[in-house]
């Protein structure tokens, strides 16, 4: 029994080992991958290489890319170094969410207040049909309001979605229109990608997001300035599901479980690639909010958590 147990389980270990092998190859540089960011390693440089994805630049083309040059986007993945001076620009490096926090306590948030047993779901690079649909009945059944950083492409693809997010009570936020690599892309670029997206969601619900997530976690200190010039935030994250990377729903539950802490911020995705599938985040919501609210944890907004305006 015990051998047979063992080989199924080393069966389903290679197996996962070989997917896991593909994917990385398929859509990341093949960064060893961690929980980070967590509190104990909050503004250190991290010991990972840094991580550059292949993909995700966004096109300087005016008004965006034409719909056949979408990007090849990649899931939201922390970046827990500092960035190397090059000789280029380095307000525009990426520096870290930990170095930027130190450098912009009230612009760049990983985590709300720590006194109280609250923590905020957080949903990124929806709305996807596939899955935010699913994901919006599990919030309802558990009544739980979370915050959705949605791309632009996709919520004017997807306007009924968006409606309903907004509809249903929860906060929307920006995560930019074709969801680019942040890093070395202008203030400008910037700009364009969250003004875009933002008039979008004007247009559907009647208002402007105040806060931003940045896909992949990467951002530049000019970057940071321009949203604090403007009185708005950066929302990252205390707790990486990683769920974009094929967990089981047992495994997502599990890690949640471990790593949530008071005023932790979760990271899970609603929306992916064409080829990603998050059926697993789905599946794994509603004990995820079960769990949690057994221990005693009560689940807000971001901007509830932070006690910020969600709107401009
Ligand atoms: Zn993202």
């Amino acid at each position: 029994m015990f051998d047979a147990g063992v080989r199924v389980f080393s069966l389903k270990l290679v197996l996962f080992l070989g997917l896991a092998v593909i994917m990385l190859a398929a859509c990341s540089p093949g960064q060893d991958q961690s929980r980070e960011p967590n509190r104990d390693n909050i503004g250190l440089q991290g010991d990972t290489e840094p991580f550059y994805p292949s993909a995700g630049k966004t096109p300087q083309l005016k008004g965006g890319p034409e719909p056949a040059l979408r990007v090849e986007m990649e899931p939201d993945s922390p970046s827990a170094f500092a960035g190397q001076a090059d000789g280029g620009d380095t307000s525009l490096e990426n520096v870290g969410f930990g170095e930027l926090q130190k450098q912009y306590p009230n612009t760049v948030v990983w985590r709300g207040p720590t006194n109280q047993k609250r923590v905020a779901l957080t949903f990124d690079d929806g709305p996807d049909p596939r899955f935010t649909p699913a994901i919006l009945d599990e919030l309802e059944s558990n009544d739980v309001k979370a915050t959705f950083f949605v791309m632009g492409a996709r919520a004017k693809e997807h306007q009924e979605i968006l409606k309903r997010i907004h509809r249903e009570g929860h906060v929307i936020g920006n995560h930019t229109y074709w969801h680019p690599n942040l890093e070395g892309e202008s203030v400008g670029q910037l700009r364009w990608e969250m003004d875009e997206t933002n008039d979008i969601i004007q247009n559907l619900v009647g208002i402007r997001p105040n806060l931003f997530r940045p896909p992949y976690g990467i951002f530049g200190t000019a970057h940071t300035e321009s949203l604090a010039a403007n009185g708005e935030s950066a929302i990252f994250w205390t707790v990486d599901t990683m769920d974009w990377d094929g967990p089981s729903p047992e495994e997502i539950l599990e890690g949640v479980m471990e790593d949530t802490g008071n005023g932790s911020i979760i990271l899970m995705h609603d929306g992916a690639h064409w080829t990603g599938d998050m059926n697993n985040t789905v599946e794994a919501l509603g004990p995820i909010i079960r769990e949690l609210k057994r221990e005693g944890y009560q689940f807000v907004t971001v901007p509830e958590l932070l006690n910020v305006s969600a709107i401009q």
